[in-house]
């Protein structure tokens, strides 16, 4: 039958892999499995075969797809530029219409709906927060325990003379769950000369709902804070899958027209320019966790160690080609036993380095290190490493 959507990959994505097997590397599910259909390699041939009708889309091809857990590792690598990540997400909007299911319509509500409510978004995590000082299982275990600072609505005066408005995207969970981080890319920022702005109208940036093949709500979301963010300089955001997925809004919203950066990119800019300041102070070493969604989807490596180097920290780094560290977004919930497996790896990686701070610029990845770590790491944003280096240092 093939695809019955716009959003299924096209003959020319498809027929891209030359099945070089470079990606296999760099694949956690076919490092886990050393399975071929666990690979890229493997997914894209299925497919293909789908997309042309040769094969039907069955239980198997679906639990094929759902593997995936969309790191996009395989897309940094490959020599024929086959665009896994957009080829996934269409594939798994496909899966979601042809083989409709209770799940995954469930799946869509609290990704794509009641993720976009930041009330009910607080008041849960309100509760896990709770229920997590008798431990709770899996990435959850790795809640930060501090209260919530608001920032939404709220505009911030730059320092200094102004230089340009920055959006601060807010994210589904970071107000609630992760504040400090974006006081930290608030305070850097206006000490850089940027206003900054957090619309009350925004919402999830919507990268949860287009993984999961929740096609409409990501475009509704998208659309939202396009209308949202009108006029601003840089639309920013402080979670590497958020960035990540801003930065390719002209796919989700009409004539999308922001530029969108990544926290760690803009603050390395404005250090390099001489607009923030270096530390002169060394504060030891620091080891540094790349999230995929930074590294691999948005080729952003040098960024966040500039940021930490300029913090006064030595980069200490982990020699695992980025593999991911198994959070991956809702995928690590419902593949517990892969998750766990590859935030054990990543785990033991960081022990091995020598250093009990860890910096991570994806909320996610966060949580899954703190989940498996022991509680003497410090694990934070390396905006937060900055901003407490500027504060030490009476910036
Ligand atoms: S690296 Fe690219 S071309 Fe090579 S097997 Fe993987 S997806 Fe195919
Ligand atoms: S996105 Fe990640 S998990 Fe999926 S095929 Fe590519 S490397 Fe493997």
């Amino acid at each position: 039958m093939g695809w019955i959507t716009p959003e299924g990959p096209g003959p020319i994505d498809l027929s891209k892999c030359v099945a070089c097997g470079l990606c296999l590397a760099v694949c956690p599910t076919y490092q886990l499995t050393s399975e071929e259909q666990a690979s890229p390699r493997g997914r894209l041939s299925a497919m293909a075969a789908v997309g042309e009708g040769v094969l039907p889309m069955d239980e198997t091809f679906e639990q094929v797809m759902e593997f995936c857990c969309q790191c996009r590792a395989c897309e940094a690598v490959c020599p024929a530029l086959v665009p896994f990540g957009t080829m996934i997400e269409g594939v798994r909007a496909e899966i979601n219409v042809q083989r409709p299911s209770i799940g995954t319509r469930l799946r869509d509500q609290a990704l794509g709906r009641l993720i976009s409510m930041p009330k009910l978004v607080s008041v849960g995590l309100r509760a896990a927060k709770t229920a997590n000082r008798f431990g709770l299982p899996g990435m959850l275990g790795g809640l930060r325990s501090d209260p919530p600072t608001i920032v939404r609505g709220v505009e911030f005066d730059p320092i200094g003379e102004e230089r340009g408005t920055v959006g601060l995207l807010v994210g589904c969970v970071m107000e609630s769950g992760f504040s400090q981080v974006h006081v930290s890319t608030i305070e850097v920022l206006r000490r850089a000369g940027y206003r900054v702005v957090a619309p009350q109208e925004q919402r999830c940036c919507g990268a949860l709902a287009a993984h999961e093949g929740a096609a409409l709500d990501a475009r509704r979301l998208a659309e939202r804070n396009k209308a949202a963010f009108e006029g601003v300089d840089f639309v920013v955001a402080d979670a590497a899958g958020c960035s990540a997925h801003l930065k390719e809004y002209d796919k989700w919203a009409t004539g999308w027209s922001a530029q969108a950066r990544d926290i760690t990119e803009l603050v390395a800019e404005e250090i390099d320019s001489g607009h923030l300041p270096v530390s002169a102070t060394r504060r030891g070493p620091i080891t540094v966790q790349d999230p995929c969604h930074l590294r691999h989807a948005q080729r952003i490596v040098e960024q966040p160690r500039a940021v930490l180097r300029a913090a006064g920290y030595d980069i200490v780094e982990l020699d695992d080609l980025g593999l991911c560290c198994g959070a991956a977004g809702a995928w690590g919930a419902l593949n517990p036993a892969a998750s766990k497996a590859l935030g054990e790896r990543k785990a033991a990686l960081i022990r091995s380095a020598r250093s009990t701070l860890v910096a991570s610029a994806n909320v996610g990845c966060e949580m899954q290190l703190r989940a498996h770590l022991d509680d003497w790491y410090r694990i934070a944003h390396p905006i937060e490493f900055y901003w407490q280096a500027l504060v030490e240092d009476g910036r």
